[in-house]
């Protein structure tokens, strides 16, 4: 299971989805604070290394972290701050794993 599908959504609206991981061969993928296609502020799935050549807030996959409270927890986890409207209101949900 190299990474995890985590989608986001927020009282306000919002709704976003990001695939961090590690691709086989291809590094590391991570969720950060970017821009979309259309210039709006959105989560975004960038490499690692891309994400600190342009100094992107990284999000740390909450579906790997110590906040779950049972192996096959899967969310929501509260608390992270929308890109839209900047409320610490968004939750992230483990959809399932790619690779
Ligand atoms: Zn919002």
């Amino acid at each position: 299971m190299p990474g995890h599908y985590i989608s986001a959504s927020c009282p306000c609206g919002y709704r976003g989805h990001a695939s961090p991981g590690a691709r086989l061969g291809g590094g590391v993928r991570v969720m950060a604070y970017g821009t979309n296609e259309k210039g709006e502020p959105d989560l975004v799935t960038v490499s690692a290394s891309a994400a600190k050549r342009r100094k992107l807030e990284v999000i740390n996959d909450p579906a790997l972290g110590r906040d779950s409270t049972a192996p096959n927890y899967s969310g929501p986890w509260p608390g992270y701050r929308c890109p839209a409207c900047h409320a610490n209101t968004r939750g992230l949900s483990k959809q399932g794993f790619w690779g």
